[in-house]
């Protein structure tokens, strides 16, 4: 079953438009980039998969639920890393785990649990009880992705996750995510305005102008365009 499907998803701004005719499956367990542009979409996308802007047109199905029919069940099986922080900063990384594990009504000895694994995953255990606000921007997205995994997703939805921060801790966490999209079989959607983000292997998604226009894996579809992906990345940026 797929982790997630979308079928003509359009939404718009009053009279602006942001998405048209959006269409596109994640397989289970899958790693994917969303490339786009400043402006393309990808933050409204992420806006309505989470239910935060109710959907105009279209369907969009989480691990097999209905947004619109089975919106708990859909949100269940979904974590999110927004693109803007939502973290607590004057709370430790634990105290912004357990708020969170809490509003997703998790048992007390089931949340120290998953807070437990979620700190060593991510390598946060000796810093538990550091304020959010001590940290850099690398570490706070782990904050941020452990506590998305908190209520055990099958699909993660990273929005520019590594807008920020410094080179190497961008490369550290790409990898980071990867791995832990391979090691836990969670499905990734992972959006970015930076092809160096993305590896021939990957699938690909590339949304323009709140449209879908190449969706592939990343090395074939840089073959059939003139000037490879960055040429035709490079087109679109200066038309945006
Ligand atoms: P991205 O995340 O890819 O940079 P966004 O989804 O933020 O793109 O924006 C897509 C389009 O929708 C842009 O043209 C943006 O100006 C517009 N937009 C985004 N948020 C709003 C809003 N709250 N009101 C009106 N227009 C918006
Ligand atoms: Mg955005």
């Amino acid at each position: 079953m797929s982790a997630l499907e979308l079928a003509g998803v359009g939404f718009s701004y009053g009279p602006r438009r942001a998405l048209e005719q959006v269409a596109f499956e994640l397989d289970a367990g899958s790693f994917t980039a969303l490339l786009g542009p400043n402006g393309a979409g990808k933050s409204t996308l992420i806006a309505l998969l989470t239910r935060l802007y109710d959907l105009q047109q279209g369907e969009v199905a989480v691990c097999g639920h209905s947004l619109r029919r089975e919106p708990r069940k859909a949100l269940a099986k979904l974590g999110v890393v927004f693109q803007q922080s939502t973290l607590d900063l004057d709370l430790s990384i634990e105290q912004n785990l357990r708020y969170h594990a809490a509003l997703h009504g998790l048992p007390g000895r089931l949340a120290n649990a998953r807070i437990e694994r979620e700190l060593e995953r991510q390598q946060l255990s000796p810093r538990r009880k550091d304020k959010v606000r001590l940290l850099n921007g690398g570490h706070r997205r782990r904050v941020e992705i452990a506590r998305a995994l908190l209520h055990e997703p099958r699909l993660l939805l990273l929005d520019e996750a590594s807008a920020g921060l410094d080179p190497a801790s961008r490369d550290g966490l790409n990898l980071h995510v990867r791995q832990l999209c391979r090691e836990q079989a969670v499905a990734v959607l992972w959006t970015t305005h930076l092809l160096d983000e993305i590896q021939p292997e990957d699938r690909l998604l590339v949304l323009h102008q709140g449209r879908i226009i190449a969706n592939g894996c990343a090395a074939s579809l840089s073959e059939r365009q003139v000037g490879g992906l960055a040429g035709t990345f490079a087109r679109l940026t200066t038309c945006a």
